[in-house]
């Protein structure tokens, strides 16, 4: 089991598939995605042997991030592939949503098991000032038709900002009343990138998670292969809500997941200094020196981030490795 100095196991793998994305989303790509150089993104082939070296050393889930990872036409294939390999439970993905319903049946096909949409607003006005794109109809349709389907699971990413968001979540809560998704309140970080957004911006999710447990939302129980959020749920509600507070204390003490980026780096944290390269490690069939060589790398592992001390790494903006 791949295990840190500090005792933490990773039983979650987030794999970004390309950095490449469509949206300009205000706190990630404001000014869109900028690359001049051709991109040497992983192959299906080396995306499997990750994926088994992982599924090896006790990984469970595989979440596909980007960029925006529908951008790749292989998407279907790499979903298969990493639900195909021996030892993996379950695979989710993470996406912008904005050609859900054409892409969904192939997804489901290829045996995705839980889906994240990432949803700033409810409001078609405000969330096409958000991300540049007027496709929140779209999108909603998309989830109603994969909740109709009831395979996957499905989730909502909403990050938190002053201006739209983070003061007002009645609308959520409206809409979460009869929609069975579980809607995660991420707290804006900052990114190398970011700092005036940031600053603008940035809101703590602990009040409203007071507010959740004055209104009767109740903490429900975490499962070793989930992810940071504090969940809830309420008896009047289908949906639940999670928060994920990254700046809240002990946030790290839980950390049980890795990430892997699209040029093959390993990422130990969001915010490290850089990514560890396991490129000539994933061109041979053999996977024992891939494993030994992530192995060795875990040690370097620190026990939290810096993001209080604003230290942001090389970490731009999250398009980079797929927050
Ligand atoms: N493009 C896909 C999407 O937006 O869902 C996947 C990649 S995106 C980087 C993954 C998640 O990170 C999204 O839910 C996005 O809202 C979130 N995210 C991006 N930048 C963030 C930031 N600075 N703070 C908090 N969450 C952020
Ligand atoms: Fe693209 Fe996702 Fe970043 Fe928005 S958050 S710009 S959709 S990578």
């Amino acid at each position: 089991m791949l295990t840190d100095n500090f005792g933490r196991k990773f039983y979650y793998l987030r794999l970004s598939i390309t950095d490449v994305c469509n949206f300009r989303c205000s706190y990630c790509l404001p000014d869109g995605y900028q690359c001049d150089q051709k991109r040497d993104f992983l192959s299906v082939p080396e995306i499997k042997r990750i994926a088994n070296a992982f599924a090896q050393m006790g990984t469970e889930k595989i979440r596909i991030t980007g960029g925006e990872p529908s951008l790749r036409k292989d998407l279907p294939e790499i979903i298969a592939t990493c639900k195909q390999t021996p030892g993996i439970k379950r695979v989710a993905i993470t996406s912008n949503g904005f050609k859900l319903p054409e892409h969904l049946p192939a997804w489901l096909d290829a045996g995705i098991d839980a889906i994240n949409i990432s949803i700033d607003s409810l409001d078609p006005r405000q969330f096409n000032a958000i991300t540049g794109h007027n496709k929140l109809p779209h999108i909603l349709k998309g989830i109603d038709m994969a909740l109709a389907d009831g395979r996957p699971s499905i989730k909502v990413n909403t990050v938190l900002m002053r201006e739209y968001n983070g003061y007002d979540i009645q609308t959520y809560l409206d809409w979460l009343k009869d929609t069975p998704v579980t809607l995660r309140f991420i707290e804006l970080m900052q990114t190398g990138d970011n700092k005036k957004f940031f600053d603008a911006q940035h809101v703590q999710g602990s009040r409203i998670r007071q507010n959740l447990i004055l209104d009767g939302w109740l903490p429900a129980i975490r499962d070793r292969s989930s992810g940071p959020a504090q969940e809830f749920y309420h008896p009047d509600y289908l949906g639940r809500i999670g928060l994920i507070m990254p700046y809240s204390k002990d946030f790290c003490n839980s950390c049980n997941r890795l990430r892997i980026s699209s040029l093959g780096k390993l990422h130990l944290c969001l915010f490290t200094e850089q990514g560890l390269s396991l490129k000539e490690y994933l061109q041979q069939d053999d996977i024992e020196p891939l494993k030994a060589q992530i192995t060795a790398m875990m040690t370097d592992k620190q026990a939290t981030h810096f993001l209080h001390e604003n230290l942001t790494g090389a970490t731009t903006n999250l398009s980079m490795l797929g927050g």
